[in-house]
């Protein structure tokens, strides 16, 4: 799940992207207000998230939402807001944001509203994900295969969730990169093979003629439901 941060304080962004990167989220972090309206309208099917400051310098954060929204952008936004900002929560919600979090806050509360968001029926999120014999739970951030728990990586796991969400889909390897790995990967060109190879091995035990997940050649790969 790639997630975009609107924040302009440096320290504040830095934490959050840090902390949101160990727990396995691509993210990037734009402190322009007037970059990250661009960001968000041309990218907006690559990010599964935006977390979204109120007080930015130049355009403002409800400006941003309120924008994004009559565009007809769906990603879900979580507004930061300051105690002392006069918005209160209906007006806040009114911009189309999906919910609110007043600062200071505590990241692991951040993380739970996050949780929370991606979860919810509106976006059409299932609550497990469930291919053949695979079941994955975003909450508890579990995958299991015929009820044995598989180990993956933060990188594997991230990867297998965005396939169990576009099942039986073709997805490009550039789709399926701007999803699992932040704008600023430095990335070398087959870090993608390494973790499907990786991916393949611990789940991928049936038919050759049925695979699991399947090379499609010239576009990328897909999972096989
Ligand atoms: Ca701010």
């Amino acid at each position: 799940m790639r997630i975009l941060i609107v924040e302009d304080e440096t320290k504040l962004a830095e934490a959050l992207k840090r902390g949101l990167e160990l727990k396995g989220f691509a993210v990037d972090w734009l402190a322009d207000s007037e970059k990250a309206r661009t960001r968000i309208l041309l990218y907006r099917n690559e990010y599964d998230l935006i977390l979204l400051d109120l007080m930015l310098p130049g355009i403002d954060g409800a400006t941003i939402c309120r924008d994004a929204r009559a565009e007809g952008v769906t990603t879900p936004i979580i507004i930061l807001t300051a105690r002392d900002e006069t918005e209160n929560k209906v007006e806040l919600l009114n911009l189309g944001a999906d919910d609110y979090i007043a600062k200071p806050f505590s990241f692991e509360e951040l993380v739970a509203r996050i949780t929370a968001v991606l979860r919810r029926p509106a976006e059409t999120l299932p609550t497990t994900l469930i291919v053949r014999d695979i079941v994955l739970d975003p909450g508890r951030r579990v995958v299991e295969k015929s009820e044995v728990a598989v180990p993956l990586t933060l990188k594997e796991y991230s990867l297998l969730e965005f396939f169990m969400r576009h099942p039986d889909e073709a997805l490009s390897r550039e789709t399926i990169m701007d999803h699992v790995w932040s704008f600023d990967f430095p990335g070398f060109s087959n870090v993608l093979d390494v973790h499907m190879k990786n991916l393949r091995k611990k789940l991928d035990t049936y038919e050759t003629t049925d695979p699991l997940f399947e090379t499609v050649r010239g576009v990328g790969y897909r999972l096989n439901g």
